[in-house]
């Protein structure tokens, strides 16, 4: 766990959270400011601080957030309408919070490109 890692603390149970799914890698929890109908934060159980600070080792872990996120579209019944995996990564890319996180968004018809 990183100290002082707002999501780290959210896989401790430290802050709470609506966790809608967790396993030994994973945790998957709606996002408190959501943009869309369904907002969901997939992250690894362990600290990454971002898509750029991940490496080859971290190859197994990375499909299976993609995999959790497939899985939680379904859950969400996402699956006929469609919907947006992202990984902001880095200032220009708008992240906010340094642990990797993918968001899952859904519900309603999202633009592209973003602003
Ligand atoms: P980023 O901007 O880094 O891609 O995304 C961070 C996301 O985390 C934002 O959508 C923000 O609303 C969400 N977030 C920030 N703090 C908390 C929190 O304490 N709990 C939850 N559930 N989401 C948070
Ligand atoms: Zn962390």
């Amino acid at each position: 766990m990183s100290q002082n890692c707002l999501f780290c603390k959210i896989v401790a149970g430290e802050i709470p959270a609506t966790i809608v799914f967790k396993d030994e890698h994973v945790t998957a929890f709606r996002d408190i400011s959501p943009a869309a109908p369904t907002h969901i934060l997939v992250i690894p159980n362990r600290h990454i601080d971002s898509l750029h600070a991940a490496t080859e080792t971290d190859q197994s872990l990375l499909g299976h957030i993609l995999l959790t996120a497939r899985k939680i579209a379904e859950k969400e019944e996402l699956e006929a309408s469609g919907y947006r995996v992202v990984l902001n990564t880095g200032s220009d890319g708008g992240q906010t919070v340094f642990h990797i996180h993918a968001h899952v968004l859904g519900g309603r018809r999202l633009s592209w490109p973003p602003g």
